[in-house]
């Protein structure tokens, strides 16, 4: 079971590796200190949508990112793993806006969400409105990025 509880004032996201406060995120916002991007670079995770029948596709609307970051504080690059969801058909007009952060939103609400076993971690999940309905963003992460 998933359950995911509304930030009352605020949660912040640390850094994997010394802990420096890298996203602050309120009820109906978030805030990058000094203006550093903790996530600057990424791409979509492909494949997803061809391997679903026809029924899995409909009528569920969905974008998977690989999203990387650097530390501002101790350079240590990090990652994490976003996913965004709307009940529509993917092909309708103004999904692929609304999944992509072109918008429009009329409003934005963040929530934690915590699981039972085997998801022992927290996420976030912010919830925007659309004309279309409400996209549900989930941001898994960060992770520390290793070099081996
Ligand atoms: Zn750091």
């Amino acid at each position: 079971m998933i359950t995911a509880e509304a930030i009352q004032k605020s949660h912040s996201v640390h850094c994997p590796c010394c802990n420096a406060i890298l996203n602050v995120v309120g009820r109906h916002e978030q805030t990058i200190p000094d203006d550093q991007e903790w996530l600057t670079d990424g791409d979509t995770v492909d494949g997803i949508w061809d391997a679903l029948s026809d029924p899995q596709k409909v009528p569920s609307a969905f974008s998977y990112e690989l999203m990387m970051g650097c530390c501002a504080i101790c350079g240590q690059s990090h990652y994490a793993v976003t996913a965004s969801f709307m009940n529509a058909n993917y092909e309708q007009s103004g999904v692929e806006s609304c999944l992509s952060f072109w918008g429009p939103y009329d409003g934005q609400r963040n929530y934690i969400c915590y699981g039972t076993k085997p998801l022992t971690d927290t996420w976030l999940l912010m919830v925007f409105e659309t004309s279309l309905g409400p996209m549900f963003h989930h941001t898994f992460g960060p992770f520390l990025l290793k070099a081996s």
